[in-house]
């Protein structure tokens, strides 16, 4: 079976969590991104092509422009499904989209940093 996504494509690097570089080395040291202590953990530089992932001081804090979004994506949607379609009271909504935003942190965080780095760095295949 044909992978979905095509390695060279920034998708495959972000869906993969892999250097935007080579796409072969992992861009995070654990691969549990529910190991809270480790979760954003990087290598300072890619174990297959030496990618640099550090880029520069504060590089990854850019990537809070590509969290919020994507957090607003899910959250407004979440929050209106449930008041309008299941009728639930805007307090509880709020909670409920809280402990679901707060559970998918982990996630959000891991992939606005892959998306950050693969706005910045190429994919150059390896020879
Ligand atoms: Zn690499």
């Amino acid at each position: 079976m044909k992978p979905i996504i095509k390695k060279g494509s920034k998708l495959y690097s972000i869906a993969h969590l892999k250097c935007p570089h080579c796409q072969e080395g992992n861009l995070f040291s654990v691969s549990n991104a529910y190991d809270l202590k480790h979760m954003l953990n990087m290598p300072d530089y890619c174990p297959v092509c030496h990618e640099d992932f550090k880029v520069e001081p504060g590089f990854y804090s850019g990537a809070l422009w590509v969290s919020y979004p994507i957090v607003i994506f899910i959250l407004i949607p979440l929050a209106l499904l449930q008041i309008f379609c299941f009728d639930i009271p805007f307090v509880l909504a709020f909670f409920i989209s809280l402990l679901v935003m707060l559970v998918l942190q982990p996630l959000l965080m891991r992939y606005s940093r892959a998306i950050w780095i693969n706005i910045f760095v190429s994919y150059e295949a390896r020879s």
